[in-house]
């Protein structure tokens, strides 16, 4: 037991070194919460032993956890603070939840899919992500009832950028969404203030896609 949990602090490590600091991320937070983060718990038995490899890996329902660097970019694109409130939209396995919360006040995820939202909701539980609030719901809508969010992260592809939450991110937000084809998207940051919204392109990625009201419509 206590050599299983050395095993995976060693591949933890490495996959931060390996993947994620050589590759220019440098927001101590993030490199500090995905060194931490135990990312062989969000996924399957079967694929615990490829969980620190520099890929992405299936969680069922046809959906997948972020290659570990993905995750690094985009959190650190969203620049947290430890008193900003976060919107995810697409929970999945919650391992970018959880990177997510050790570095933010409060993270408010929505998932579409009630199965991978009740495992993540278990692994919350069990490590007391006591600054977790997750929803069942789709996420194309955002939360109102909980805006302005100072970070909006969307971890599924969108066919253009919902207008809808652009609105729930307060003045100084920032927000890192997948935007593109079917499965090919560029990474957008946005980051709003007074004067308006300002765009810049991260670079190509592939997400599944975002199902909903504000998204891809239901094959
Ligand atoms: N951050 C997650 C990524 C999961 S994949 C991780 O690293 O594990 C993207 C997730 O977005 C899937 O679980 C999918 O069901 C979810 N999703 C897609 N469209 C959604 C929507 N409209 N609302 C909420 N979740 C959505």
């Amino acid at each position: 037991m206590q050599q299983e949990l050395l095993k995976y602090q060693r591949q933890r490590e490495n996959m931060v070194r390996d993947q994620i600091a050589v590759r220019g991320i440098t927001d101590p937070n993030v490199l500090a919460a995905m060194g931490k983060v135990p990312r062989h718990l969000f996924v399957g038995e079967a694929l615990m032993d490829q969980a620190y490899g520099d890929f992405p890996l299936p969680i069922g329902k046809e959906q997948t956890i972020s290659q570990p660097y993905i995750v690094a970019e985009m959190t650190q694109a969203l620049q947290l603070k430890k008193e900003d409130r976060v919107l995810e939209i697409g929970t999945g396995s919650g391992y970018q939840t959880a990177v997510l919360a050790e570095i933010a006040y409060r993270v408010y995820t929505v998932e579409r899919i009630r199965l991978l939202l009740d495992k993540a909701r278990k692994i919350f539980d069990t490590f007391h992500y006591h600054n977790i609030v997750t929803k069942y719901s789709d996420g194309t809508f955002g939360w109102a009832d909980e805006s302005p969010f100072d970070g909006i992260i969307v971890t599924a592809g969108a066919p253009q950028v919902p207008e809808i939450l652009l609105n729930q991110l307060a003045p100084g937000g920032r927000m890192v969404i997948p935007v593109g084809k079917n499965y090919s998207q560029e990474l957008l940051m946005l980051y709003k203030n007074d004067k308006g919204v300002h765009q810049t392109a991260l670079g190509g990625c592939r997400f599944v896609k975002l199902v909903g009201e504000h998204g891809w419509k239901e094959e």
